[in-house]
């Protein structure tokens, strides 16, 4: 039977921790403040502030959010980024993904300081994790790592294969499956005959946003699989894997919801604190 990996407990642990740490940051009256940017209303979008909020809250984090309007110009949303860099109370920005469509998402990354990167998207964070030295590790491929990691999959030699590749999960985490000597394939939506890939591999993770995209005929026995997708129908959350079918496969699964999801948004909570504890750091 294969082990469920569960996000929720890890998220638990790794949340007492930025606890702890956060207080002992306060002790030196250092106050780690994350900053977020949201334009328009999307009502996901929302929803997943929300949980930041929440947990924030509960790590004793500081978290501010500025709305713009659907209709903000680029400039005055670069002006706000480029004020807050220079803003000795924020410790870390994070820009609340997908914009409206008239703005350029790269430049708008880019505008944030590297130092206060909470998401890891800018573009010389993103080129530090391929040299293999980067603190800033992007919070979703965090959370992927740290529960193979707290499972003990053991990582070298393995085939792992990413499904999507996006600068927020599928190529970040390429570079962390290497730097632990897995080979590495990533698959994208123009992937010829995609369950040949996904038969010979032993480690799957998807991040596609398609439910039940991989079932129980596209695998091999004691395959790991990591469900990153998030898909809602008929008003059920579901994730990119079968998990029903794909379970008695399996060596280990995430659960969607319980898995990559809440360790998510601790992993970024760790980040906001590293962040601050390196900018304090001499
Ligand atoms: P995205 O940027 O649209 O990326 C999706 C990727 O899937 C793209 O690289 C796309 O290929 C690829 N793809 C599409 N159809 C495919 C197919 N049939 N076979 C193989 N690859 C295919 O999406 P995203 O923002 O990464 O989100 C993907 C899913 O993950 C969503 O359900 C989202 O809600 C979820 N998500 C969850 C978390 C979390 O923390 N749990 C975090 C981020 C995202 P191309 O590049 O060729 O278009």
């Amino acid at each position: 039977m294969a082990t469920i990996l569960d996000g929720k407990k890890v998220a638990g642990k790794l949340a007492e921790k930025v606890k702890e740490k956060v207080k002992f940051l306060n002790e030196q009256k250092i106050f780690p403040t994350l900053c977020v940017i949201e334009v328009g209303n999307d009502p996901a979008s929302k929803i997943y502030l929300r949980v930041k909020r929440n947990l924030a809250k509960q790590v004793e984090i500081n978290e501010k959010t500025i709305n713009f309007d659907d209709d903000v110009k680029q400039d005055k949303l670069i002006d706000t980024i480029k004020e807050l860099n220079n803003d000795p109370t924020i410790s870390a920005i994070m820009v609340q993904l997908p914009l409206p469509a008239h703005l350029d998402q790269s430049k708008i990354i880019e505008a944030i300081d590297p130092a206060k990167d909470a998401d890891g998207f800018h573009p010389y964070n993103q080129g530090k994790l391929w040299q293999g030295n980067s603190q800033v590790i992007p919070a979703t491929v965090r959370s992927i790592m740290s529960l193979l990691n707290e499972y003990d999959i053991q990582l070298e030699g393995k085939n792992a294969l990413i499904i999507g590749r996006s600068i927020i999960v599928g190529k970040p985490l390429a570079s962390q499956l290497l730097n632990k000597n897995a080979t590495v394939t990533i698959a994208h939506s123009k992937t010829q005959n995609l369950s040949t890939l996904t038969k010979k591999a032993d480690i799957i993770i998807s991040d596609v946003g398609q439910a039940h995209l991989i079932k129980e005929d596209m695998i091999k026995n004691d395959v790991v699989l990591i469900d990153v997708g998030m898909n809602r129908e008929n008003g059920k959350l579901l994730g990119d894997i079968n998990f029903q079918t794909c379970l008695p496969k399996a060596s280990a699964i995430t659960p969607v919801p319980g898995g990559v999801g809440p360790l998510t948004v601790a992993s970024l909570m760790y980040q906001v604190v590293l962040l601050t504890e390196n900018q304090n750091n001499g």
